[in-house]
């Protein structure tokens, strides 16, 4: 599901607290797109899906585009319930 922007701004504040682990481990960039929210989908745009699991957010360095993913729950937890199931 497409991203809200409130869940945006989870997202980048997650990523904010590991500033070592921001550089992409592929380019050096250190611009992420937070891509999806999944709880089912790999890449929706591409019609490409897999099995279920734990939702998760995935997000993409910007110059090279390696995928990095995340536990969805934890997150909107942290942040006092903004998830999204
Ligand atoms: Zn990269």
């Amino acid at each position: 599901m497409p991203v809200k922007p409130e869940q945006f701004a989870l997202v980048q504040q997650h990523l904010a607290k590991f500033p070592q682990q921001q550089p992409c481990p592929i380019c050096g960039g250190k611009t992420w797109n937070v891509a999806a929210l999944e709880s089912g989908l790999l890449m929706h745009d591409a019609g490409v899906s897999v099995g279920g699991g734990i939702p998760t957010v995935t997000v993409v360095c910007a110059t090279c585009y390696f995928v990095r993913r995340f536990a969805w729950m934890p997150i909107a937890r942290a942040a006092g319930g903004a998830g999204h199931g």
